[in-house]
């Protein structure tokens, strides 16, 4: 007879998810199951729950009833018969990119760029999404998931499970980061700073040797908490007070800022991300990681007059999640500066609810299961 767990399912957009129990899976082939552990919940989801079919119509969720949770963390507990180099009891964080693993950009190392490409448990980009919510039908939100070896990495012991669940927007940060080319000694606008991609690209900007950023976010208590982290390299502007195209010229000599990334949460407004464009000195790059959405009024004889670069960047590879890991295992990297809220899986409705805490990136949410 099947095994079965526990899993919090969302059966219909607008009721509260349901603790059921499912059948548990079994790891074939070149998959694995995942002990889930602990499962981060990004700002975010509250919003892919209730509205995102409405805003985003080309982008897929889970099949209902779906077991949703981007970040999972945990333990292997069974490994396919064509599994190398993992095993059961390895401490392990599942990357949730999913993608075909064989076309052209699969195998450039750009699973970002597959046709397939899918947020497990969160969700998908285009229709071809469906057929992998149907391989691997488990997000992090219950006691069991499948996993493709590919996307499975393993955490350092000094990282705990509700840290390895923070991974996802910590990677997500690092991966633009290193889109930016060599950080060292230059400066950078983040935009959205103080926010949850904005602390962890604080940190990791500061680790690969940025020289001066300019952080840029709404409320000065959160800003003075980012300052704290290296008051003598990073600068920070409330756009609440004025421009922060202005804010940076002036400390620049009117030449602008070489790098910027915006982070700012779902539907913020464009207009913020045009200002702090506006901060980037000619030659510049920009990359975004944020959920500002719509039609940016870009002057493409700016873009061409100025050579400026702007890049869009999803998500992270597993081998950007394995060098985090390094990072973190080698202490680079200090996650104590962020603090964890913690709910049981039982809770997990309020705990959709209670993302809101106002401490921005410096808090973060999980689900231990
Ligand atoms: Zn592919």
């Amino acid at each position: 007879m099947a095994q079965t767990m526990r899993a919090a399912r969302l059966h219909a957009v607008g009721e509260p998810m349901r603790i059921d129990q499912v059948e548990r899976p079994v790891a074939t082939g070149t998959d694995v199951v995942v002990h889930v552990k602990a499962c981060g919940m990004v700002p975010n989801l509250a919003n892919v729950l209730a509205n995102w079919e409405t805003w985003y119509p080309q982008m897929p969720l889970p099949p209902r009833p779906a077991i949703h949770g981007l970040d999972p963390s945990g333990v292997i507990h069974q490994v396919g018969d064509k599994v190398v180099s993992l095993k059961p009891g390895d401490r392990v964080y599942v990357n949730p990119g999913r993608f075909c693993g064989a076309c052209h950009e699969c195998s450039s190392g750009r699973p970002q760029a597959c046709g397939h490409w899918t947020l497990g448990g969160y969700f998908g980009y285009n229709s071809k999404s469906m057929e992998m919510f149907e391989r691997y039908p488990y997000g992090g939100f219950c006691e069991f998931m499948l996993a493709p070896q590919a996307q499975v990495i393993k955490i350092p012991d000094n990282m705990t499970f509700v840290q390895g669940s923070r991974m996802g927007y910590l990677g997500t940060s690092y991966a633009a980061l290193k889109k930016c080319g060599p950080l060292m000694g230059r400066s950078l606008i983040i935009n959205g700073a103080s926010g949850t991609l904005g602390v962890g690209a604080t940190l990791f900007a500061l680790a690969m040797g940025i020289g001066k950023i300019y952080a840029i976010a709404r409320g000065e208590e959160l800003l003075s908490r980012l300052k704290a982290l290296a008051p003598d390299r990073i600068e920070t502007f409330s756009n609440r007070t004025g421009s922060s195209a202005a804010f940076v010229r002036a400390r620049t000599d009117g030449i602008g800022a070489d790098l910027m990334l915006d982070t700012l949460g779902a539907k913020a407004p464009l207009e913020s991300m045009l200002d702090a464009m506006k901060g980037v000195r000619r030659g510049g790059r920009i990359v975004n990681i944020g959920g500002t959405s719509g039609d940016l009024p870009v002057d493409v004889k700016w873009w061409m007059d100025e050579q400026m670069e702007l890049i869009g960047s999803v998500w992270f590879t597993a081998a950007e999640g394995m060098e985090v890991a390094g990072m973190v295992k080698t202490g680079v990297i200090d996650l104590s500066v962020m603090e964890p809220m913690v709910w049981p899986l039982e809770n997990i409705n309020e705990a959709i609810s209670g993302v809101a805490s106002g401490d921005g990136g410096f808090t973060y949410y999980a689900v231990e299961t």
